[in-house]
């Protein structure tokens, strides 16, 4: 898997069926025109790879040239046809024959015919390398294609995402898999922790713990742990600035993961649209909120004995808890509703044997995907 700016592209192409495919259409036209010479001309930029390594593979005599046309902004096409460069002097009574990187909607070969129709050419012929006939909808019937591929953004060999990618040797295509990410809801000692290990495993997810790594850094004696233990040690919610870039930053380590639990992110409403932003700019979304309802009696007697284990300052003190649950009720609560407004709001009795509450939860995630 690979990033280019925001995206993340998983590999789509071998160097080496490229290479393939480009050397059959070499024989194919060469089949077609090796008795004469025939003008290559290439569309840039995307096609700069493409030609180079079709001029190699094609043995016979030829000219090469180029014209420059533009029509993608980011991800999509704009269906703006811009000419940068134009068609070739002395192509009168020549073969040409187009070398396009990439067909799709065909608004671009539409632009490129008409272009040409202006010309005296002996004969015009459009070969594509990638060629996505599900989208094609141009009247021109392509007359050499190398790889017909899904209707899936592609970039590298010579193809681009806001100009980057294009120097890759292989052909990678946007990860657009479906992801489940979820945000374990509930008080201090709901057993959201415990619960995500089981469901980590059983869902493949990544899960990402902000209290754990606020804890991984107080431990290693980190600048960001410095930070996060004055406000720990009193049963604080540390500041949103420092937990949003802080949770960015674990999910950005995690590019491969087929889904996260959140788990004590977000606890304030800012967290939660941040983390609402911040997904959305990744094409992914929270699919749902499962709280893990607990009265504060069975927590606080939870939190005590966990405390003579893990040796949690936090865990140890009622008086602390108590400010957590407080922290809780003020800040974290109101999140239920706005979960509700995006009808992702699940609640789930967290009071029972770790068995069964991993089954509630799982109830609530298979009737995601229904
Ligand atoms: P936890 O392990 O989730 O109970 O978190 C322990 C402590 O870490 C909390 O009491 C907070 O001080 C801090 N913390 C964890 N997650 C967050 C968050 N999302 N926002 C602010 N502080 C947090």
């Amino acid at each position: 898997m690979i990033q280019l700016h925001d995206k993340f592209f998983k590999p789509f192409l071998s160097e080496e069926e490229i290479m393939q495919a480009i050397q059959r259409m070499a024989d194919d036209i060469a089949v077609d025109y090796k008795d004469e010479t025939p003008i290559f001309v290439g569309v840039l930029n995307g096609a700069f790879m493409f030609v180079s390594d079709f001029l190699k593979a094609y043995q016979h005599p030829c000219e090469v040239s180029f014209v420059k046309l533009s029509s993608y902004h980011g991800l999509t096409s704009t269906g703006i046809v811009e000419t940068l460069l134009d068609v070739p002097d002395n192509i009168e009574g020549r073969s040409v024959i187009i070398l396009e990187d990439i067909i799709d909607t065909g608004r671009t070969l539409k632009e490129l015919v008409h272009l040409f129709s202006n010309t005296k050419v002996k004969e015009f012929r459009i070969a594509s390398l990638f060629y996505k006939s599900e989208v094609y909808n141009g009247e021109y019937a392509i007359d050499y294609v190398g790889l017909d591929i899904p209707d899936k953004f592609i970039v590298g060999y010579g193809l681009d995402y806001n100009e980057l990618g294009r120097n890759l040797r292989e052909v990678y295509q946007l990860n657009q898999k479906h992801m489940i990410n979820l945000v374990l809801f509930g008080k201090p000692g709901a057993g959201k922790g415990t619960q995500a290990q089981f469901l980590k495993e059983k869902y493949n997810l990544k899960h990402i713990s902000t209290g754990d790594v606020f804890r991984y850094n107080i431990k290693n004696g980190t600048e960001l742990g410095t930070l996060a233990k004055s406000y720990i040690d009193k049963g604080d919610l540390v500041p949103d600035e420092v937990t949003i870039k802080m949770l960015e930053d674990e999910v950005c380590k995690n590019p491969d993961a087929d889904g996260f639990i959140f788990d004590g992110f977000p606890r304030t409403a800012a967290q939660a649209e941040a983390l609402d932003n911040f997904l959305e700019s990744k094409d992914m979304k929270v699919d749902a909120t499962i709280a893990l309802e607990a009265n504060n009696d069975v927590l606080i007697e939870r939190l005590l004995e966990r405390g003579k284990v893990s040796g949690r300052s936090d865990d140890q003190d009622v008086e602390k808890i108590k400010n957590r649950f407080e922290e809780y009720n003020l800040k974290t609560a109101p999140l239920k509703e706005y979960y509700e407004e995006q009808n992702k709001f699940h609640s789930v009795n967290g009071i029972g044997s770790i068995e069964e509450i991993t089954q509630r939860l799982t109830k609530v995630i298979e009737s995601l995907s229904n």
